[in-house]
């Protein structure tokens, strides 16, 4: 029966995250932004769903994940039964994980292809469910990272669009590894715009992690997905 803030673990994860708000509160008032416009979402992968319960407690309302499995077990545990959480899964998914997704994930964030647009549709009509997609945009030349080229983005916004069971809630990116990112966010802003002005309800913006948040605020981005500057190093991938 720890007393509040006597856990180690809730102190530290309360510290950085205010540091975190801290930065964000920051950023926006450079470029007279309210920080209400900007949702944090902590990307919990590889950490415990304990400490996705000390967040919640201190106040997160979103959390991300990025790989299926480990979601799946996790955002399942009794430790999270019941607290009002909103679940992104913000990584690259197979077609084949669609059916799993939909069930946990109230917003999926790397859609970039029309199978995938399809599965996703399906499988949300058979559980019931209707996530918010977010077009994953490809801001780099590297491939790998998953994302559509710019110029066909609002193609696969409109097949979103479409869908019955899905709701196209805007566009999200990763920073190319290389170089500045505000460069390459300022084209994701674009691409949003393009798509806004077709579909006015698809306002999301998902862009920005733990080194780049403040050029994604710059940009217009309305969904931070932070991890390591709040949860501290990952563990390295098996
Ligand atoms: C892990 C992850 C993040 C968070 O990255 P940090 O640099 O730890 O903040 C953001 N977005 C995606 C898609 C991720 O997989």
């Amino acid at each position: 029966m720890s007393q509040a803030g006597a856990d180690p673990r809730r102190r530290v994860l309360g510290q950085r995250l205010a540091a975190v708000r801290r930065r964000i509160a920051v950023a926006c008032a450079d470029v007279g932004r309210d920080p209400e416009e900007v949702t944090l979402v902590v990307v919990t992968k590889l950490f415990p769903a304990s400490d996705v319960r000390l967040l919640a407690e201190l106040g997160v309302t979103d959390v991300g994940e990025n790989r299926d499995q480990e979601a799946r077990e996790k955002l399942a545990d009794p430790l999270l039964l019941e607290l009002p959480l909103t679940r992104h899964f913000v990584g690259q998914l197979q077609t084949n994980k669609a059916r799993s997704v939909v069930d946990y994930a109230d917003v999926v964030h790397a859609v970039d292809r029309l199978r995938l647009v399809d599965a996703l549709d399906r499988a949300a009509g058979l559980a019931g469910r209707r996530p918010r997609v977010l077009v994953q945009v490809r801001l780099d030349r590297t491939p790998g990272r998953g994302g559509v080229p710019a110029e066909e983005a609002a193609d696969l916004a409109a097949a979103v669009a479409q869908r019955p069971f899905l709701e196209l809630g805007g566009v999200m990116a990763v920073a190319p590894r290389e170089g500045e990112p505000d460069a390459a966010f300022a084209v994701l802003r674009e691409v949003a715009h393009g798509i806004q002005a077709r579909y006015p309800g698809a306002t999301w913006v998902s862009a920005g992690m733990s080194g780049d948040l403040e050029a994604a605020i710059r940009h217009g981005a309305t969904h931070l997905r932070v991890g390591s500057a709040i949860l501290g190093s990952r563990p390295p991938l098996r």
